[in-house]
């Protein structure tokens, strides 16, 4: 994996840490469409998951989800019972989750089940047991392109894209629980979702309060420190601003820093890459910049990069 994408990855799963109580190893919900995805494009389960989230996972499998994976396969006509499939690892890599639905613990729709594992109760959404979902879009068959288009759609066709539906309903339905982080493969790639609005609106919310909580303490605290006031309280603020993620603090305080420093001298080169990468995790700067940063970022670069907003902060 690219290490700017890793740094990425690293971030978001920091911020779930914050803001939702994640902890290593993560506990991995792995649907059918994934395993067949990881399984086709040759990933192998635990360390592809392990290199998107940055930390130890402890993939699980639903019941139903093993369920609605046997009902596919065909029958084995000695035994009268479902092929296991190659793409299903052994139950020692793979645990199943018990999940008991009903009284007889018959197997459900397998997004009925996800999505009632990842939002157990009615009243709110929340993702109690912090899992974290992994999915993928389903297979498609491969269309041979000489083939002329046909103007109806076939029984597979239908099915097809009845799967994608039901592949997208999973992950929007996810999106809407706040603190669930989506893995998802696409193309041959895994990818973790950025947090979804409703995340967002979670984990602001929880800044929020974080910052008021800061302000009560002396009310006309963030007016003198806006002036390089130092007091006794300074210590007090700091904290809370030490636990927001760096990329909602960072550019602010940046962006000064830079305007001030110009005018002065020109910026020593290596000065001015530790900024330019520092601008990387902040959206609007990136296009611009894209090319200086390729040039030769060094690798060690990650301490420094996570340092920096304290440090101004502080
Ligand atoms: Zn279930």
């Amino acid at each position: 994996m690219r290490a700017k994408r890793s740094k990425k990855y690293r971030k978001l799963m920091h911020q779930y840490e914050l803001t939702f109580g994640f902890r290593e190893s993560y506990q991995v919900l792995v649907d059918s469409n994934f395993l067949r995805a990881t399984d086709q494009f040759k990933m192998e389960l635990i360390p592809a998951l392990e290199r998107t989230v940055q930390g130890k996972v402890k993939p699980l499998l639903t019941k139903c989800s093993l369920a609605a994976i046997m009902a596919a396969q065909p029958i084995n006509p000695k035994t009268e019972k479902p092929y296991r499939p190659l793409f299903l690892p052994p139950p020692t890599e793979l645990p199943l989750r018990h999940c008991s639905h009903n009284a007889d613990s018959t197997p459900i729709d397998e997004i009925e089940c996800l999505l009632s594992l990842l939002s157990p109760g009615t009243e709110t959404k929340k993702n109690k047991e912090h899992y974290i979902l992994a999915t993928a879009e389903p297979l498609l068959r491969k269309t041979n392109p000489n083939e002329p288009k046909r103007r109806w759609k076939t029984e597979e066709d239908k099915k097809e894209e009845e799967a994608m539906n039901r592949s997208k309903l999973l992950r929007s339905s996810a999106r809407s629980i706040p603190g669930v982080p989506i893995i998802y493969v696409k193309r041959s790639v895994m990818v973790l979702e950025p947090l979804s609005s409703a995340s967002e609106m979670v984990r602001d919310g929880h800044e929020r309060g974080k910052f008021r909580a800061g302000l009560d303490l002396d009310p006309a605290l963030g007016k003198r420190k806006r002036d390089g006031e130092e007091g006794d309280d300074a210590s007090e603020t700091e904290e809370p601003k030490k636990k927001r993620g760096p990329k909602v603090k960072g550019p602010n305080p940046l962006s000064v820093k830079k305007a001030k420093k110009r005018p002065d001298a020109p910026a020593p080169k290596k000065a001015k890459k530790v900024e330019v990468a520092d601008a990387g995790e902040d959206a609007p700067a990136k296009p611009k910049r894209k090319r200086r940063h390729n040039k030769g970022i060094p690798d060690d670069f990650n301490g420094v990069e996570e340092s920096e907003p304290m440090q101004v902060d502080a």
